[in-house]
């Protein structure tokens, strides 16, 4: 019966996985010459002429036998995951033991955070054995790499051949969330994932100059094979780290994978589904994000996304490209990279924009598109976008950017936050944060945020409940506990506090769901105590009763409701709750 019952209910795919897909362009770059699939260190993808990848064990015993080969190489456990799998980092340097030590520029690249957009992965090794034995060495005579292999691992043995159906290859895909289902490129912030916690352990220890995160698109058709963006200098918490981005990194990338016969695009995503014509959206990324949470921590950082349509061959190419002509550009700006970065680490700015919103004006650029034709299907009975594989370029085509501050704060000299919140400290403390601890109780006069009309959101999304709030600010005498924790904004990781502990920030712990309990009143009266303690208090307070008149005549809910009249007076009682929908960290400024 059972078997019966998944014979009904799966749908068995007799025909090639591709075949669904959109028409292709023909591609015949130059940069297949890369493959070697008579080289004695071949790697197991160009042992499949790069159709396929290796599972995890494939992968990381290929992995330890190149290491062991070159003395460029050291290869290190930076964690687990939650089924118990080992999550590896690759140092390659000159100087292999002294890598985060020394100086030099550091480039972190990751691959497989999302495990079935696994390019990173293929490409990385390809370069690791050019560089260990072949004529790449050079590339790490003045700069160091750091490469993870697979992030997401449990998710990369999550392996299907119909696990990524808007992709074409490899044969074998891994799933794009964790083994506790969370999307480990919405985790920057809250870092709820082992997985997480594992990787901003490494930004800690080593410190890299520039991040990238390897990922595959889904979405439009484009004639873009390899695509990539960051957070631009006009929506960029790192100016200087982002100028440095668009105006040295970007021309020099873009020209380096044209030359080699790639189609480097910009990172960007259409306006509507069913017309493509009205133009784009240039996105910046809030801290949830891979390049958002590099902006908020001044790591420039590059979310990379290879075009989902083009064959995996083609991708794993340009993105071997991509890390190749990486190290070749530190090699000469590297240091101009590490001033930059330094310049945003000692900024110190007094507002902080928390959301950008879409300007109204468009930017005019130059784009690939592919052209398509709106079809009728007799299935949906609704009309859709069919591309049909013709290229089409689009003059002065316009791109909404993501510029306009939406949310803004001040922001304040530090914030404190009580010592029972040891999760919250825990996460900052992962993130690399500085905080000092009270060993004595200490009297301050701060800023509380209280909060009113909170708004949950209606689903979980990310194993959470969302939540979001208006607040207003009051001036408190306040006792703080000991062993109450003191966040400076007056740090390299300022900004980052600010993100993620001012409650209106949309990945703020508090956001995230973090401080639920602040929602709920667990004290109470009864109408037999409370009854004669209002009769007391009218009698001894004439202007109360004055004041609860107006109240009345100026209510609805009031003239009609005996609870809520007698709470009219719980509220103003000592026996209220004062820590109900009051924010518990504590806002010094
Ligand atoms: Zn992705």
């Amino acid at each position: 019966m059972k078997a019966l019952f998944l014979f009904a209910t799966t749908l068995v795919l007799p025909v090639a996985a591709a075949d669904h897909l959109p028409p292709l362009l023909p591609w015949d770059g130059p940069t297949q010459a890369l493959i070697q699939p008579q080289h004695p260190w071949v790697t197991p993808a160009e042992l499949t002429d790069l159709t396929a990848t290796p599972d995890y064990a494939q992968t990381i015993s290929y992995l330890k036998k190149l290491v062991e080969s070159s003395p460029l190489f050291r290869l290190e456990v930076v964690g687990q995951s939650p089924q118990g799998r080992d999550i590896y980092l690759v140092k390659a340097s000159t100087q292999p033991d002294l890598v985060g030590k020394s100086g030099r520029p550091t480039l972190l690249v990751q691959a497989g955070i999302h495990s079935g957009e696994i390019d990173g992965k293929d490409a990385g090794l390809m370069l690791l054995r050019d560089i260990a034995h072949g004529d790449k060495a050079g590339l790490l005579a003045q700069v160091d790499l750091l490469f993870i292999p697979v992030l997401s691992v449990d998710a990369h043995e999550r392996r299907g051949e119909h696990h990524r159906m808007n992709q074409r290859g490899p044969l074998q895909q891994g799933w794009r969330s964790n083994a506790s289902n969370l999307n480990l490129n919405r985790d920057y912030a809250k870092a709820d994932s082992l997985e997480m916690q594992a990787l901003l352990k490494v930004l800690n220890q080593y410190q890299p100059d520039l991040y990238m995160d390897v990922h595959v698109t889904d979405g439009e058709d484009y004639q873009y094979d390899i695509t990539y963006g960051f957070n631009e200098p006009f929506a960029s918490l790192s100016p200087n780290g982002a100028s440095w981005l668009a105006q040295v990194y970007r021309p020099y990338l873009d020209r380096q994978l044209s030359r080699q016969g790639h189609i480097p695009g910009p990172l960007v995503f259409g306006l509507d589904r069913m017309d493509f014509s009205k133009g784009l959206s240039g996105s910046t990324s809030t801290p949830r994000f891979s390049n958002g949470y590099g902006d908020v921590r001044h790591l420039p950082t590059i979310l990379v996304e290879n075009h989902s349509l083009k064959p995996y061959k083609q991708r794993v190419l340009g993105t071997y490209v991509l890390l190749e002509q990486t190290l070749k550009l530190l090699q000469d700006q590297g240091k101009a990279l590490q001033l930059a970065k330094k310049a945003d680490e000692n900024f110190r700015p007094q507002q902080q924009v928390l959301l950008f919103k879409a300007a109204e004006q468009p930017e005019l650029i130059h784009f690939k598109g592919i052209s398509y034709e709106i079809a009728q299907s007799d299935i949906s009975k609704a009309p859709y976008v069919k591309w049909t594989g013709q290229a089409k370029d689009y003059v002065d085509f316009p791109v909404y950017w993501e510029k306009v501050p939406a949310i803004e704060t001040e922001v304040p000299s530090a914030y404190w936050i009580p010592p029972q919140y040891q999760d919250v400290i825990k996460r900052l403390e992962i993130h690399g944060v500085k905080m000092s601890r009270l060993t004595a109780a200490k009297t301050l006069e701060l800023q509380q945020l209280v909060a009113s009309k909170p708004e949950f959101a209606g689903k979980s999304f990310e194993g959470r409940v969302g939540v979001s709030a208006t607040f207003t600010p009051q001036w408190r005498q306040l006792e703080l506990a000991p062993g109450s924790v003191r966040v400076s904004t007056d740090q390299p990781l300022g900004a980052l506090a600010v993100a993620l502990l001012q409650p209106q920030a949309p990945d703020s712990f508090f956001s995230w769901g973090f401080f639920h309990g602040m929602f709920e009143r667990t004290e109470y009266f009864e109408t037999y105590a409370i009854i004669p303690w209002i009769e007391q208090q009218l009698v001894a307070d004439p202007k109360l009763k004055q004041q609860f008149d107006e109240a009345v005549k100026a209510d609805a809910t009031l003239q009609k409701d005996g609870q809520a009249r007698l709470d009219w007076f719980y509220q103003r009682s000592p026996f209220y709750d004062e820590q109900y929908l009051k924010y518990p960290v504590l806002l010094e400024r």
